[in-house]
């Protein structure tokens, strides 16, 4: 039994799938799925410029290996649980199989506040936690990624970090995706997540009859997922008129100066604040008045007590695990188009594979191909989910499962039982 919302929904959305699947596999494989193959919890104790050692606690989650090396980025917030993380987990295992790349599901948490420390403690706080977790980070174990609180420069500190313990200049194949460009990382993996929202959300326009351009949308959340998703839309013609982060929301119908905007968010770091917007609640910019709401910044944030009084057509999921299952029942009857996450924010770990292959075999890869390559796959998956939601009369979020989790049921059969 478990108490954290986000596992519940996890495993509330797979049982819902293996009933689909029931004909199809076994009981006990499908049983099998639903658990992770290994969850530890490590206990970090930094040196912080205070002088002071802390005592900070971090997880590792592998759900499924079934397709290959666990994949998944690092959450840093002062919430973040061992439940939660294993929802996110699984939530990989899925995405990976879905988007077409050969990884397995994994995710890690560290509990510390990233807009708390100051950039030296958190280099050190990433380093004590690569050198914990170093026997899981390897290309054929674990390979890490950027997750909210974390990110691009973080990457680049692990990779040093494992260079360094193995004495080397540099590391032989990809141990960390997201990293900088010059230490390997690839051209646009930073803007593959929201870029890939972008292009998932102009496909379920299409697919509707309605035009994206001109559209309304509100984002919540304005870090790299939502910032880049944000630019993206309006790049493709969308208006943006609502963005929250943690620390408020602004709103404004004729459409936010996004340029202007991003410039009040490098200086105050936050959008609060903002002269070109109207302030509200972030809870109120859900059901503000808009054609298409991206969720992208953390979960459970579209409940039963808000699904029925969302006002957008059309829900792109940038964040992992916005949506209860309660509220998609709601937001179902109501006939709103939701992008589930698995396919929605997918493109980040498309390009993550990228990342990966360009490392392993020493190429090096330009942003228009990866930009190219990663369009063509985003469209490819999101006609694919669409096509199975028709034929088998289902929610897109049902369809994308239904796809990925007889995959790794497929995978794992063909590796048979043993050991
Ligand atoms: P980030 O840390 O860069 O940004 C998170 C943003 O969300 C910040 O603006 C923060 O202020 C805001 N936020 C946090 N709690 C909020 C709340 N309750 N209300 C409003 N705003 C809130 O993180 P990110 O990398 O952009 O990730 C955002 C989401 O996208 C997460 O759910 C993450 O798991 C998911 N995701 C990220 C990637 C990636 O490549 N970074 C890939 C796939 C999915």
């Amino acid at each position: 039994m478990t108490t954290n919302p986000m596992l519940e929904h996890a495993l509330a959305n797979f049982d819902q799938t293996a009933q689909l699947l029931r004909g199809e596999f076994s009981p006990d494989l499908l049983l099998k799925m639903r658990e992770p193959k290994e969850r530890s919890e490590l206990r970090l104790s930094p040196e912080f410029s205070d002088g002071k050692s802390h005592t900070i606690r971090a997880f590792i989650v592998h759900h499924n290996q079934a397709l290959g090396p666990s994949k998944g980025g690092i959450r840093m917030t002062p919430t973040v649980t061992l439940d939660e993380i294993t929802a996110l987990a699984m939530e990989m295992t899925w995405k990976c199989t879905l988007i077409g790349v050969p990884f397995g599901g994994g995710k890690s948490g560290i509990v510390a506040d990233p807009e708390q420390l100051a950039a030296h403690d958190k280099e050190t706080l990433i380093r004590s936690f690569t050198r914990s977790a170093q026997r899981h980070i390897h290309p054929l174990v674990y390979v890490p990624a950027p997750d909210m609180g974390t990110n691009e420069r973080d990457m680049g500190h692990i990779k040093d970090a494992i260079s360094y313990s193995l004495g080397q200049a540099t590391t032989q194949g990809c141990y960390v995706t997201g990293k900088p460009v010059l230490l390997g990382g690839i051209p646009g993996r930073r803007e593959a997540t929201g870029r890939g929202v972008a292009i998932t959300a102009a496909a379920a326009m299409k697919t509707l009859g309605r035009d994206l351009r001109g559209a309304a949308v509100i984002l919540q959340g304005f870090g790299n997922v939502g910032a880049v998703s944000a630019q993206a839309l309006a790049e493709l013609g969308a208006h943006i008129v609502g963005i929250s982060d943690i620390h408020g929301a602004i709103y404004n119908p004729a459409g936010l100066n996004l340029p202007a905007l991003m410039a009040h968010v490098r200086k105050q770091r936050t959008v609060a604040g903002f002269a070109g917007g109207r302030r509200v609640s972030g809870a109120k910019l859900l059901t503000m008045p808009c054609d298409m709401l991206v969720p992208a910044a953390t979960g459970n944030q579209i409940t039963k007590d808000n699904a029925g009084r969302i006002q957008a057509k059309v829900i792109a999921e940038g964040a992992n695990g916005p949506t209860t299952p309660e509220a998609d029942r709601i937001l179902e009857k109501r006939g709103v188009f939701v992008i589930p996450d698995i396919l929605c924010n997918a493109g980040g770990v498309f390009v993550s594979y990228l990342e990966y292959t360009q490392e392993t075999q020493q190429e090096q890869m330009t942003e228009t191909e990866v930009r190219t390559r990663l369009e063509q796959r985003m469209q490819d998956r999101f006609a694919r989910v669409r096509q199975t939601a028709q034929e088998r009369k289902l929610p897109m979020r049902q369809a994308a499962m239904l796809l990925a989790v007889r995959n790794v049921a497929t995978a794992i059969e063909a590796r048979g039982s043993l050991p």
